[in-house]
């Protein structure tokens, strides 16, 4: 913890507001029969989220980080605490020791899993990935995925055989449809015929399989996802994909930044242009002499500022560097002067980095 005193630049994370979200999106798919891992890696699992997750209806507290999972037992929360990025085999002793469940692709790490298991006296689920084309983790093969599923049901005594899941959207773009989540049943079905009985999860993705919820074009049997970004933002499925998400709040999260400078200056560049600051050349438009903001606030704390968007209309952002975020003012009706705060909505990325930075302090409102 730093002793500075300053209070900018800060993120408030409005609790009421997540926990509003989180029971409108576990309510709307419990009707269809899914049950819901809060995934919490979006914002660094924040502490203070933890126990709304755990609250709710959420039937796990999900995350790609173990860290996140430690820090929840570490408020007495009780879980279950799935990981969902396939673990390293460096981090199996902590898996085991803090999670109860874990998303799966290596059948080396499965032993590997059901061993330490041995040691620590315990049982760990395990849901096994099947990739659908996203070209992300989970097996491509479909007698490599049964056969790990028959090795974890019939030899791996320490190992319970869950079910069954895919990511899409991530790294391939790929688009959740009602065709793509039948090649998981299918996939399912296979396993199932080879152990005898049925899975308990049938895993259809993330927030970028939640449009099939919304348009009940779900297939029946998917009766489980892994939700994130739709819960704590809602921002990707109304923007990208035209859903009306307005069941949910879209300002959990604010960012609060100070201005630092405001100036008239000239929209293009004066002088020879080469590339900016990190190796890239940048676009400028000649729009003459615009009255300009800067924020004390930049790429290293949020990476992306395309990702960010000022609430207060007539302000737009035109580039930052690693310390400095730029806003063109010229069109705000408000009369901002050095010292005031301008509030922006985050995305994705946006959320990700700033929840991280250590020049960013989180506020929590209760
Ligand atoms: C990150 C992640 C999720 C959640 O993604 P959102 O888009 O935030 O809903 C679900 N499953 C896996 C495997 C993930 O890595």
């Amino acid at each position: 913890m730093s002793s500075l005193e300053k209070k900018y630049p800060y993120v408030e994370v409005d609790l009421k507001k997540l926990r509003h979200n989180i029971d409108a999106v576990v309510n709307i798919c419990k009707e269809q029969g899914i049950s819901i891992a809060g995934v919490v890696k979006g914002f660094n699992g924040i502490p203070e989220t933890l126990p709304l997750y755990q609250e709710s209806g959420c039937t796990s507290i999900a995350s790609s980080r173990l860290e996140h999972i430690e820090d929840a037992r570490n408020l007495g929360l009780e879980g279950p605490f799935m990981l969902i990025r396939i673990p390293m085999l460096s981090e199996v002793p902590d898996l085991v020791r803090l999670a109860d469940i874990s998303l799966n692709s290596e059948v080396e790490v499965l032993r590997a899993i059901n061993e330490e298991c041995k040691k620590q006296g315990k049982t760990h689920k395990v849901i096994l990935m099947a990739d659908l084309g996203d070209l992300r983790e989970g097996f491509w093969d479909v007698d490599d995925l049964v056969n790990a599923a028959v090795l974890v049901e019939k030899e791996l005594d320490h190992l319970i055989l869950e079910g069954i899941g895919t990511n899409l959207g991530c790294y391939g773009s790929i688009v959740a449809t009602p065709e793509k989540m039948e090649e998981l049943i299918q996939r399912a079905e296979a396993i199932e015929k080879a152990i005898g009985r049925q899975l308990n999860i049938i895993s259809g993705g993330g927030t970028t399989s939640f449009p099939l919820v919304i348009n009940r074009t779900m297939p029946e049997r998917i009766n489980h996802l892994r939700m994130g970004e739709g819960i704590a933002l809602g921002k990707d499925l109304a923007d990208l994909w035209g859903l009306d998400m307005s069941f949910l709040h879209k300002d959990v999260f604010t960012l609060r930044a100070q201005i630092i400078e405001i100036k008239d200056k000239p929209s293009y560049p004066v002088g020879e242009i080469f590339v900016d600051c990190f190796g890239n050349k940048g676009v400028y438009e000649d729009r003459g002499i615009r009255r300009r903001a800067i924020l004390g606030i930049g790429k290293v704390d949020f990476c992306l500022d395309s990702q960010l968007e000022p609430r207060l209309p007539g302000v737009e952002v035109l580039g930052s560097s690693s310390d400095h975020l730029i806003v063109d003012i010229q069109d705000c009706k408000e009369e901002l002067k050095v010292g005031d705060i301008l509030e922006f909505d985050l995305r994705y990325s946006t959320m990700v980095f700033l929840t991280g930075s250590r020049y960013v302090r989180l506020e929590i409102k209760q």
